[in-house]
């Protein structure tokens, strides 16, 4: 990551006393931004894309919308009590929908395993594929709800930057087995290899490595069964633009193609940031939902760091890169029949190409795609009778591999197509039209993540909780940081998780100078 050796600006305006700003719409900034919005700040979010939702967002092209990031919504009741905090209804806003099933995984023998919420259905195919294992599924089960309501409900939910907070809960980590891996977890209650892949690749949607992601995330397959896997009409966008509707009726403003240069401090104290363009603006708390990575190295270059150095930062394990290959195909809407919402396929390798992914920084020649088809859930992702699609493939981040993109896209690209025609959409090629293709190059230049990673900082268990860069800064007084690369971590449920933690540590915006909500 690149430093700067310029000097810091002149001192911020005087503010009011309860002024906000979020730095970057990612879902995690706009549902703080609502959160601080609820404490009566006046909040002003900055984001320098041209609009709200980082990941989260979509681009539409020739009448094909790409859905960019994140397409499965779990955990729902986060964000209706997210709504709830700001006297409004989730579900007045957004439409989300109910999948059922869930997910396909298909293998390279033909094989397949579809995921579904109830319990019996999920039994009746652990059987069909390998009765032996039933009873070690069962187990996973419960395994999969302590970790739930420990991991999730409890330490997600709280600030974990003290390190007592840290020490109170060793023992729970140690009884869990949190040192074990998510796949190790899988493998000591199934043994059919196929069952072990359907327990254990979670992970990779957070961006972690699951032979060394810790084991609290299976609990993951307790969040699905409990509360469903969902799709929010008009895609994540939609929730971000909800959101953004919310912290407008608040009082707040989201200032759009507006990036931020350096957060401002004072007396050790954030004041305010500086923009690209020069502009100062002061605030009495101000919020990071950029990259943590960015935030300590480049926003603020200009302050002694005591946790957070770039040796510290660059030490760290950052998750994998996405290749992402958004389509829209002609005339398909009647097409692959078979094909639903969300398909795995697998390749034909798992531990060695999660090593050249994660260990090795080897581009393989092998892949496992995630293939997105929302045309199934919502027709208006695409022109009537068409589809659009996007397939992603994990690769190595920009810090562990070598891959130039600017040769390697296309051919990448054509090897995709290939294995979806031979393995998903025969006749893919005949029906292309629109598409775009993102890199770990376009993760760096669109959200300036650092090395281009798909999910911030790696969710290992040394790279979690009071490990991971704190909710409140270590660096700045009245500095706070969310999203993926802080506390509790990636993902929709982690950052609207980390949203909700800073509502516990910002203190109410004093009386006299809270906002009224524009709506009153
Ligand atoms: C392809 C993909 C698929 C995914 N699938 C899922 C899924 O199905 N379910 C799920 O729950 N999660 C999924 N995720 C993970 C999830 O999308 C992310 O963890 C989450 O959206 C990250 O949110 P965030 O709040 O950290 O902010 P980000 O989305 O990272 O947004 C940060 C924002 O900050 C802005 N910014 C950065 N620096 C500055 C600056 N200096 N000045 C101004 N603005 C700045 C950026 O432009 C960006 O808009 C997926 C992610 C990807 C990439």
């Amino acid at each position: 990551m690149m430093t700067d050796r310029a000097s810091t600006s002149a001192l911020a305006p005087p503010t009011s006393g309860a002024d906000a700003i979020v730095i970057g719409a990612g879902l995690g900034g706009l549902a703080s931004a609502m959160r601080l919005g609820a404490k009566g700040y006046r909040v002003t979010v900055i984001d320098r894309l041209d609009v709200p939702g980082g990941r989260g967002s979509s681009i539409s092209q020739g009448g094909y919308r790409f859905d960019l990031g994140p397409t499965i919504v779990t955990v729902p009741q986060g964000l209706r009590e997210l709504w709830a905090a700001c006297g409004r209804d989730f579900d007045q806003d957004v439409d989300l929908r109910a999948l059922d099933p869930f997910y396909e995984i298909r293998w390279q023998d033909g094989s397949h395993f579809t995921a579904r919420q109830s319990t019996e259905a999920m039994r009746a195919e652990v059987a069909r594929l390998s009765p032996g294992d039933l009873k070690g599924y069962d187990r996973f089960l419960k395994d999969s709800e302590a970790r739930y309501w420990f991991g999730f409900e409890d330490l997600g939910r709280r600030s974990m930057h003290r390190l007592a907070d840290l020490i109170k809960v060793l023992p729970t980590f140690a009884w869990l087995r949190a040192d074990k891996s998510v796949y190790g977890h899988a493998a000591s209650r199934v043994k059919d290899e196929r069952l072990r892949f359907a327990l254990s690749f979670h992970p990779l949607f957070i961006g972690g490595d699951p032979f060394h992601v810790t084991s609290m995330y299976i609990l993951v397959s307790h969040l699905e069964k409990e509360f469903g896997v969902h799709y929010a009409m008009g895609g994540v966008a939609a929730i971000a633009l909800a959101m953004a509707g919310v912290i407008r009726s608040q009082g707040g403003s989201l200032r759009l193609n507006a990036e931020v240069d350096e957060i401002l401090i004072e007396q050790g104290r954030a004041k305010g940031v500086r923009l690209t363009d020069g502009e100062v603006i002061s605030a009495d708390v101000v919020v990071s939902n950029a990259d943590a990575g960015h935030t300590y190295d480049r926003l603020l270059r200009h302050q002694p760091k005591t946790r957070w150095t770039p040796k510290k930062l660059a030490s760290r394990r950052w998750s994998m890169g996405l290749f992402v290959w958004y389509f829209g195909t002609k005339g398909t809407r009647l097409k692959w029949p078979d094909v639903g919402h969300h398909t795995i396929v697998v390749g034909p390798r798992y531990k060695e190409h999660i090593k050249d992914i994660f260990l090795r920084g080897k581009l393989a020649d092998d892949m496992s795609l995630y293939v997105h088809r929302p045309t199934v859930t919502d027709p208006s992702a695409a022109p009537a009778g068409d589809d659009t699609f996007y397939a992603l493939s994990p690769v190595p981040n920009l810090g562990i591999g070598t891959t130039d993109w600017a040769s390697e896209a296309e051919p990448y690209r054509q090897k995709m197509q290939k294995m979806l025609e031979e393995r998903l959409l025969p006749g893919l090629g005949a029906h292309l039209t629109e598409e775009l293709v993102f890199t770990p190059n376009s993760f760096e230049t669109r959200y300036l993540s650092p090395y281009g990673s798909g999910f911030s900082i790696e969710p290992r268990i040394l790279q979690s909780a009071w490990f991971r860069p704190h909710n409140v800064s270590e660096e700045a007084k009245g500095l706070y940081l969310v999203g993926a690369g802080t506390h509790p971590g990636a993902g929709l449920p982690g950052v609207v998780a980390s949203a909700e933690v800073l509502g516990t540590l910002v203190p109410d915006a004093p009386k006299g100078q809270q906002m009224r909500m524009a709506a009153e």
